[in-house]
């Protein structure tokens, strides 16, 4: 079994902000790293701010943190704890993933793009560092593929579910390559020290949980567009109604952030070209004008609801 004393996690969005939330309410120390941001708004100009302070480059990092803190006012269990994020940048900081055990990799659900940070990941890392993508369903072998060899052996797919801190599931997904060592260190750390429950996966499009879910979910879409349902209906109908009062429809595409389901319907359009079901995976141009306007769900205030 390999320690895990120190964590990276990349990407402070939704889900790395509240995995190195996790990771911290379980006493773990993490890196917490995002790109530098391009442009400045127009506000943080007027306000005289510069992207050559160090301290204005990481502020979407630290906003992503933020924003899991406002989403989730509990994402600490002790205030305290927040200590152990460190915040980064991917330009400034990248070296900071030599002194980490498991590198976790949570960035926007493409390919091209995780893929460009691995190679970076793949050059700084110190052999024998565990990497994982926590991608909903790209093949992690896909992710892979180009890497250095040791990489390759110590690289799985880790898919934590949205909230991290209250989902107890975590999908292990190894490659043919990934050692066994790997594989147990990070059963062994899920359940020990996250409390999770571990199901392992084949590295197949969307792999178990999500295959059936974003099944689920957009077929409940395409029938609610065609049959005229609302969506307080659907709601009612997939959450109270059927005693899952937390898993209704909208109100979980708001928590996921619609530029991500869209990512993953896209994806598993492009992954099953075999599949008889395989139309219902193609987004609805009410969504891409959702997208087209922000309404990004819970990540911008305002989704199929909006945040009060
Ligand atoms: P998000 O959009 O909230 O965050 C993505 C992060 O990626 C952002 O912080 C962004 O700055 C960063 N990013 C964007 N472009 C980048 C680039 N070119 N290079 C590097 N970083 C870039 O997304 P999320 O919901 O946190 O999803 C992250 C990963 O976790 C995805 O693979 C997603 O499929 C997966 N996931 C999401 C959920 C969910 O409910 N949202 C659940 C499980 C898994």
């Amino acid at each position: 079994m390999k320690p895990i004393k120190k964590v990276a996690v990349l990407g402070a969005g939704v889900m790395g902000a509240q995995i190195a939330a996790h990771l911290a309410n379980a006493g773990i120390p993490s890196y917490l790293l995002d790109i530098v941001p391009k442009e400045l708004t127009e506000d943080e100009k007027a306000k005289g701010l510069t992207l050559q302070n160090p301290d204005v480059r990481n502020r979407i990092v630290r906003e992503g943190l933020e924003r899991a803190k406002k989403l989730k006012p509990n994402a600490f269990f002790i205030p305290e704890l927040e200590k152990l994020i460190t915040i980064g940048n991917f330009e400034d900081n990248l070296n900071w993933l030599s002194e980490v055990d498991w590198i976790i990799e949570a960035v926007v659900e493409r390919l091209d793009v995780k893929r460009e940070l691995f190679k970076k990941v793949d050059m700084v890392r110190k052999p024998g560092t565990i990497v994982s993508s926590n991608t909903s369903g790209i093949r992690i072998s896909e992710i892979a593929d180009g890497l250095s060899d040791d990489f390759r052996k110590h690289f799985l797919g880790t898919h934590f579910f949205n909230p991290p801190r209250y989902m107890k599931l975590l999908e292990i997904i190894p490659t043919a390559e990934t050692s066994k060592e790997v594989i147990e260190t990070i059963a062994e750390f899920g359940e020990r020290v996250l409390g999770k429950g571990i199901v392992y996966c084949k590295d197949t499009p969307n792999f178990i949980a999500n295959r059936i879910g974003v099944f689920a979910v957009m077929y409940v879409l395409h029938y609610m567009l065609e049959n005229g349902f609302t969506i307080e209906e659907v709601d009612e109908l997939t959450g109270p109604v059927t005693g899952k009062p937390k898993s209704a429809t909208f109100r979980t595409l708001d928590l996921v952030g619609l530029d991500t389901l869209v990512h993953v319907a896209n994806n598993l359009y492009n992954a099953v070209p075999n599949d008889e079901m395989r139309d219902y995976f193609k987004v609805p141009d009410v969504i891409q004008k959702m997208l087209e306007n922000k309404w990004l769900g819970e990540k911008t205030g305002q989704g199929f609801y909006k945040r009060v």
